[in-house]
């Protein structure tokens, strides 16, 4: 448990699903942390800060910082930023890059996560991507980071800021085991594309979360609209 005042280690990524909520827990436990956020325009932003702002308050991170992306909003092509995209049900994606994906919005993201670490002196900087029963999305392989990792090296003051993906090789159902182990909130997160008051669970999001609690043998706290029979 990080002491009150301390100096933070790391800046986490924190958008307030599941796995950026683990992902906060274990930065907090081994390097104190300071969370962001960034509302993007996203159909569920304000749930999603609602989410950012009640699992830090549980995880004891008093350090927090919220910003906003306009970009990716005005550039559009995501059925997340573009209200003429429809969110797909799960069932319904086909093969390739779902349409859910925000086009290298993990770049923007880590590129505020990381002007913010050099300013704080935090050595890393934690992001919950998850890429072996993820959605599929680019900017969530292991050699993205790397490569990040090698721009972050060159284009900084000291070159000494880390990211780093602790989650990046789970399943998803791993990720629950784990956060349950760890007590993390999970009744406090939102994962759901695009519902803010009950979760729809039929989007590709909340199957897999569904699915990965499922799996855990565990029950997903939070209210759905409909569950799928299969789970
Ligand atoms: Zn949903």
């Amino acid at each position: 448990m990080a002491m009150a005042g301390r100096r933070p280690g790391a800046v986490v990524l924190l958008s307030g699903g599941m796995d950026s909520c683990v992902c906060a827990a274990l930065a907090e436990r081994d390097c104190g942390a300071a969370a962001v956020h960034i509302s993007y325009g996203q159909r569920t932003e304000e749930r999603e800060r609602r989410a950012f702002l009640a699992i830090s308050e549980r995880l004891g991170i008093s350090q927090r910082l919220i910003v906003r992306n306009e970009a990716l909003r005005a550039i559009g092509g995501s059925a997340l930023t573009d209200g003429g995209i429809p969110v797909p049900q799960a069932g319904r994606l086909g093969p390739g890059i779902p349409v859910t994906y925000v086009p290298f919005r993990n770049a923007h993201f880590l590129s505020v996560a990381v002007s913010w670490a050099e300013v704080l002196a935090a050595a890393q900087v934690y992001i919950g991507a998850v890429e072996p029963d993820g959605s599929g999305y680019p900017d969530c392989r292991p050699a993205y980071y790397q490569a990040f990792n090698e721009v972050v090296r060159t284009g900084t003051k000291d070159g000494r800021i880390q990211i780093v993906t602790p989650l990046i090789g789970l399943r998803k159902a791993e990720i629950v085991r784990l956060g349950l182990e760890l007590g993390v909130p999970f009744d406090l997160t939102w994962s759901c594309y695009s519902h803010e008051d009950r979760a729809c669970g039929v989007c590709d999001s909340c199957v897999l979360r569904l699915q990965a609690f499922h799996d855990a043998g565990a029950t997903d706290p939070i209210p759905y609209e409909a569950v799928p029979a299969r789970v």
